[in-house]
């Protein structure tokens, strides 16, 4: 039997159009929805990140705010510019586009971030929030999948899931976020022995390690439930996933594609987290 192939883009659009609705429920309160985007330099990729959230923005019906400074900025421009929407009682989100220029320190930017408008979840205090269970924002890409998890179905109660990638951004919240789910969490990593033997133990393997087409069937228990996080291009420069997805498709049962598995979920997730921001603001 073939694996089903689960679609993340249309979970994605439900999830957007569940957020455009409350949107406009809060609109009607007279409540606005404002997320700042702050792009540094002219990165491509990061270019593109930031037009495909903007877009999303603008389809749930968020007022967007796009800050650009130049490459050559200071960091403390940087810094300033976040305090600046720190204060405005009008910005409920703030997102700064990683990765910043080489003269930046990544942390020092996401520290100064207000942990109520942290959307990207990047912030230590929502990252320890999410570790002992106290409300907070949780990294996009793991919400997407727990969405992906729960809107198809998958139980993983009690379930054996192994994570492999340990990333602050993936691997990492994904691992509490399971624990949260009741599944026995296993991480692996690049220095986990028996790695083909250890992912073969899960129900649910999850994988983030930016590895093209890494995991093949040999890794793959019969019937397991693949979440595949990795985006990168093949030897021909296609898009793929770190999963081999043709390769497993006779022993999964489900399997996320790359494009159209994770990927979209990411963005959907950080248009909740916005909406959200507005409950936490509020308390
Ligand atoms: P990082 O590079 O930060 O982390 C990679 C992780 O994979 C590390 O923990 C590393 O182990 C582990 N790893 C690397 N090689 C191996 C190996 N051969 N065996 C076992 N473990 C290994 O990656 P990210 O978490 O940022 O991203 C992972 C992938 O997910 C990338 O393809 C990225 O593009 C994609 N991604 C997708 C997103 C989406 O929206 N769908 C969002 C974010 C990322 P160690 O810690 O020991 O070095």
């Amino acid at each position: 039997m073939s694996a089903q192939i689960i679609n993340g883009k249309e979970i994605a659009a439900a999830i957007r159009a569940e957020i455009k609705e409350k949107v406009a429920a809060l609109n009607e309160q007279g409540t606005e929805v404002t997320l700042a985007v702050v792009l540094v330099g002219e990165n491509p990729a990061s270019q593109v990140y930031v037009r495909n959230k903007i877009r999303a923005c603008k389809e749930c019906g968020f007022i967007n705010r796009e800050i650009l400074l130049p490459e050559t900025a200071a960091e403390e421009e940087l810094l300033q510019k976040v305090d600046e929407l720190n204060e405005d009682p009008k910005v409920n989100g703030i997102l700064v586009q990683l990765p910043l220029p080489s003269h930046m320190d990544e942390d020092r930017v996401i520290r100064r971030i207000d942990p109520v408008k942290d959307v990207d979840g990047f912030h230590p205090q929502s990252v320890g929030a999410l570790s002992i269970g106290l409300p907070g924002f949780v990294s996009c890409t793991p919400a997407g999948i727990i969405q992906i998890l729960h809107r198809q179905g998958i139980d993983c109660d009690g379930k054996e899931c192994v994570i492999v990638g340990r990333s602050n951004i993936v691997g990492k919240p994904m691992g509490m976020l399971m624990l949260r789910e009741n599944a026995t969490v296993t991480m692996a990593h690049s220095h986990t022995k028996n790695l083909k033997e250890v992912c073969r133990r899960a129900d649910i393997l999850i994988t983030a390690i930016g590895k093209p087409k890494f995991f093949n069937h040999e890794y793959i228990k019969d019937g397991a439930v693949v979440i595949d996080c990795g985006i990168n291009r093949d030897e021909n420069g296609k898009l793929c996933g770190d999963v081999d997805t043709e390769d497993i498709l006779e022993k999964a049962k489900a399997v996320t594609p790359v494009p159209g598995g994770v990927g979209p979920m990411t963005i959907a997730m950080l248009m909740y987290n916005c909406v959200d921001a507005i409950r936490l603001q509020r308390r």
